[in-house]
């Protein structure tokens, strides 16, 4: 049988939120805080662009789905999405409830980067990153309620948020 321990984790897991045919959300064994949760993918990719994009947006679909009931019902100060690749076989989405002093120890020290260097850097990129989606067909414009600036939640998405409280 498989030694994946996510594979292990998805079948054996009592703490299943969501599960369909390509993604599976639960809470870790192993979890960084209170309320850690895992959105994997279902199916093994040898590394990230294995993986095909559809499966990409609807796992962050998803994540962003939980990360709305998350905020709603633990009392954190802020949310972590950090994402694994190669290491275990899955793309894996942590979410990671953040609490004031919680010492997870994530922070880096973000300072202004020298111009020369980044200009190298988008140098190397941009022959690939400027003709990505070209011939892929982009989704449709987003939702309204997704252009505004965040400062108040519309009646659309609370309405959307007491649906996902009541999926089982
Ligand atoms: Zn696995």
């Amino acid at each position: 049988m498989s030694k994946c321990d996510i594979c292990r984790m998805r079948k054996t897991c009592e703490l299943i939120l969501f599960e369909d045919d390509d993604v599976s959300v639960f809470l870790t064994e192993t979890p960084a805080g209170l309320g850690h949760v895992i959105v994997t993918t279902k199916k093994h990719f040898e590394n990230l662009e294995k993986a095909p994009d559809y499966l990409f947006a609807w796992a962050f679909t998803i994540a962003n789905k939980v990360s709305k009931v998350m905020l709603e019902s633990v009392n954190m100060q802020g949310l972590n999405l950090l994402i694994e690749v190669g290491k275990v076989g899955h793309p894996i989405i942590n979410l990671v409830p953040r609490f004031e002093n919680d010492n997870l120890g994530m922070k880096w020290d973000p300072k202004p980067g020298d111009q020369e260097e980044l200009k190298t850097v988008q140098l190397m990129y941009e022959s690939e990153t400027k003709s990505m989606g070209v011939s892929e067909d982009k989704p449709k414009s987003a939702p309204q309620e997704t252009k505004s600036d965040d400062k108040e939640i519309s009646d659309k998405e609370d309405y959307r948020i007491k649906q996902l409280l009541r999926i089982p």
